[in-house]
């Protein structure tokens, strides 16, 4: 059996985290965590592993030289909303022209085609999916398995409709805790999800993870006087996440997991090719 491994970030500023974007506080670059792409482009390719970055468009200007230093190592870009929004508000027609210009400018800037689509907390209706697949993508990275039925599995978490894939997260048997990523794995006690991940690892034939730039910077950042729970969001376990990461593929490695970029796998194991 090939199992397979998806490490992901979504390349997104600091204040595009939910609790900060409400309160629309200005952009700081001094905290908005832009740096700590290039922490994690070289944490990756210390340990040869291609990853997959989904990109918060309007964040460009001050990740672009990492984003280019990425495709240069092989790793894949891919879309994570023009501006980083819950795209449940957007019409059709709206949300169509902002992936439309989101395209345009990774074209321009960074001189590739996007096929991959994240949504911002994997919001979306299904509007928006159809404009996803409209518009030339070949995949979306979602919370859950798709119900419908024309989807076949190919592996635990990814599922393929003709020439369109879904690549789901990866969650306990019992209570669905989602152990990919969305603070969880950095939040919850190590001693507690640790040995989930690491279960999860052996038996199943893939894993996917995803972080954020502001979950691996050591040290502080200003909380804008949110709630002590967000504040709590915002500052837990980040000093020790790369640790528990660097664990998590060693696990990996040890079960001879191959670390692919979303596209490499439907260019490797799609039917539709
Ligand atoms: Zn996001």
């Amino acid at each position: 059996m090939n199992k397979v491994a998806f490490i992901t970030m979504d390349v997104e500023s600091y204040y595009d985290t939910t609790c900060l974007k409400k309160k629309n506080i200005p952009s700081d670059d001094k905290y908005d965590c832009a740096e700590e792409i290039k922490k994690f482009l070289d944490f990756l390719n210390e340990r040869n592993i291609k990853a997959t970055f989904f990109v918060t468009v309007d964040f460009l200007p001050r990740c672009k030289v990492f984003l280019l230093e990425a495709i240069k190592s092989g790793h894949e870009i891919a879309l994570h909303c023009l501006h980083h929004v819950k795209v449940k508000k957007l019409s059709s027609e709206e949300f169509d022209a902002s992936v439309k210009e989101a395209k345009q400018i990774i074209k321009d800037e960074l001189g590739i085609d996007m096929v991959g689509n994240r949504f911002p907390e994997f919001v979306s209706k299904k509007k928006h999916q159809s404009v996803i697949e409209e518009d030339g993508f070949k995949y979306d990275s979602v919370r859950f398995a798709p119900s419908k039925k024309e989807y076949t599995k190919l592996n635990d978490l990814v599922y393929q409709n003709g020439k369109f894939y879904d690549f789901v997260l990866a969650r306990t048997p019992l209570f669905k805790l989602n152990i990919s990523g969305g603070g969880f794995v950095r939040l919850i006690p190590w001693k507690i999800i640790g040995p989930k991940i690491k279960r999860h690892i052996k038996k199943k034939d893939s894993y996917i993870l995803y972080i954020h730039p502001f979950e691996i910077h050591k040290g502080d950042l200003p909380n804008y006087n949110v709630n002590f729970l967000k504040k709590l969001y915002l500052k837990r376990g980040r000093d020790i996440y790369l640790n528990k990461i660097d664990q998590i593929i060693n696990w990996m490695n040890e079960e001879k997991y191959q670390f692919l970029t979303m596209s490499e796998y439907i260019e490797k194991y799609g039917r539709e090719n």
